[in-house]
């Protein structure tokens, strides 16, 4: 047995095989196509070839382990040749005009999530089926690559570090951990295994080679430790461990349908933060009362090039009417720094995180803004929909963001094309905005405060440097205050004040920020039920 020690960022344990992530190559890539016919040809002769290997399988099977057990691959094959399936991926190739392994996986996506959020038991099992068939159809379609999570097991990832837009494109259902060699703790990659609720580590001195490569681990997400290898007397440990999570999870449970009020009667509102519509899940399975931070960046970053509108109002739609009247707080998109999109074409950058990111491209280049905008504004005709603008260190900013959505919206009345009456907000993330709050809380419906980059920009350390890790202090008093300052200022104008940073979920802080009168706060969907149960155990009159 190896053992080696990272830095935890997000509790939990994984048992399973270790693959060690190699580069680029388990992602479906967006490519866009002119021959739609030769490409649903292409994805014919997939699925015939599938049905083959199924068949094999099925025949396999029925010798080792009996007719009733090797069914499965049956089912396989019936759902392959499905009509609804199959039409789904031919509109998708037609419509959007892509390759077929990217409307395979997307097919795969909506029908898992439909299926999984389906009453029925048998019906929500179906989702790791349809998944199932997409992963063999991906597969064949890109020549058969082996991946390095492409197995029938989730999987430990070890990596050298992820970038966002390698983990967003990670298949979920086949992650069971992360563990990176680099890394922060206030990364997006640590972020995505908070979103994800999966034990992740960073910062672990482990070797990417054949030395662990397909080995057993297990990942101590609680302090920080994966085994090779684990001894009996390790994996009898980890397995009581993971046991006694399993319980504490299943009594969060209990905390479903209840309201998030503390015990001396203080209501707050506990939203949930994703960065696809495939977290949606899991917000609506943590009982998440809306959603406090969309970071539709990511939609930017699967693709190799600009989502249009029409994409990103479909995403946008889908969100706001799976929340059903619940609020969905869509922040801009903010590309820049560690998110980076090589199609934006950006200068390099001596210094990228304080560089052209987020408002200040949109605002550098109105065009790709009033595109995300109409779709924006066209959704929000379908639900509780609110947009949210990062970065934020000027009235000067507000002013012109107010100038563009005018314009977006009196071309969309010019085009008779709907649209509702989102709210505005803005992320209070520099300490400009801290500074500034009082007179930006006259401009806007609500603040919510990225403490994540507060952090970063106040005690001026880079939030992606591992080595800063230690001195990287969100609890500094400084970032506190500030919070306090921006929610009081935000009282004074009569708007809510909210935290969608990390911190929001640090339960340390949780009865502080309802002292200071925090109006919502939005976490991971994992941790929506962990931060109700402080909530209702907290009496802020007696702090
Ligand atoms: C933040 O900075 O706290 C925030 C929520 O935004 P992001 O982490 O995406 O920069
Ligand atoms: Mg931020």
């Amino acid at each position: 047995m190896r053992e080696y020690s990272g830095k935890s960022v997000f509790g939990g344990i994984a048992i399973g095989k270790i693959s060690v992530y190699k580069k680029n190559e388990q992602q479906v890539k967006r490519v866009h196509i002119e021959d739609c016919e030769k490409e649903k040809e292409r994805y014919n002769r997939a699925v015939a070839q599938a049905i083959d290997e199924l068949k094999e399988l099925y025949d396999k099977a029925v010798k080792e382990v009996g007719e009733t057990n090797a069914a499965i691959f049956e089912i396989h094959q019936m759902m392959l040749e499905d009509d609804d399936y199959k039409e789904s991926v031919h509109n998708i190739i037609d419509n959007q005009e892509v390759n077929a392994e990217f409307a395979v996986a997307a097919t795969g996506d909506n029908f898992a999530l439909m299926f999984s959020s389906m009453e029925d038991e048998y019906m929500k099992g179906r989702a790791a089926d349809v998944k199932d068939i997409s992963e063999r159809l991906v597969k064949i379609l890109s020549g058969g690559s082996e991946s390095s999570i492409s197995g029938s097991e989730p999987v430990i990832i070890i990596a050298d570090d992820l970038a966002p837009s390698e983990t967003v494109q990670l298949d979920k259902n086949m992650v069971l951990s992360f563990v990176s060699v680099g890394g922060s703790s206030n990364s997006h990659t640590a972020i995505l295994a908070r979103t994800m609720g999966i034990p992740a580590m960073i910062g672990t001195p482990i070797p990417l080679d054949e030395s662990v490569d397909g080995k057993q681990g297990i990942v101590d997400g609680y302090n920080g430790v994966i085994y090779v290898d684990p001894d009996e007397d390790i994996i009898e440990k980890m397995m009581e461990l993971q046991k006694q999570d399993i319980e504490k999870k299943k009594l969060l449970q209990t905390l479903k349908g209840k309201e998030n009020v503390t015990l001396d009667g203080k209501h707050i509102k506990l939203y949930a933060n994703i960065g696809n519509i495939k977290d949606l899940l899991t917000v609506v399975e943590n009982d998440a009362s809306g959603i406090g931070l969309f970071r539709s960046e990511f939609i930017y970053l699967e693709r190799d090039d600009y989502p249009t509108e029409e994409e990103q109002f479909k995403i946008y739609k889908t969100v706001v009417e799976t929340m059903a009247g619940r609020q969905v707080i869509i922040r801009t998109l903010d590309i820049g720094a560690d998110k980076q999109c090589d199609y934006f074409k950006m200068d390099k950058e001596e210094n990228p995180a304080m560089g052209c990111r987020a408002i200040r491209i949109c605002l550098t280049r109105p065009e790709i803004f009033k595109t995300q905008l109409r779709a924006l504004f066209r959704a929000s005709a379908y639900g509780n929909l609110a947009i949210m603008y990062p970065m934020i260190i000027s009235t000067e900013e507000v002013k012109q963001i107010k100038e563009i959505e005018e314009t977006v919206k009196k071309e969309l009345t010019e085009q008779g094309i709907n649209f509702g009456n989102p709210q505005i907000g803005i992320m209070i993330e520099t300490p400009a905005a801290v500074m500034m709050s009082y007179e930006l809380a006259r401009m806007v419906d609500f603040f919510s405060i990225g403490t994540n980059d507060l952090t970063q920009y106040t005690l001026a350390i880079d939030r992606q440097n591992t080595k800063l890790d230690d001195f990287y202090d969100p609890h500094h008093p400084a970032v506190l205050r500030m919070i306090e300052m921006v929610v009081e200022n935000a009282h004074k104008a009569g708007i809510w004040a909210g935290i969608c940073g990390e911190l929001g979920g640090d339960t340390e802080l949780t009865g502080q920020f309802l002292k200071m009168g925090v109006d919502e706060l939005s976490v991971s969907p994992g941790s929506v039920l962990t931060i109700r149960k402080k909530i209702r155990e907290t009496d802020t009159s007696a702090l």
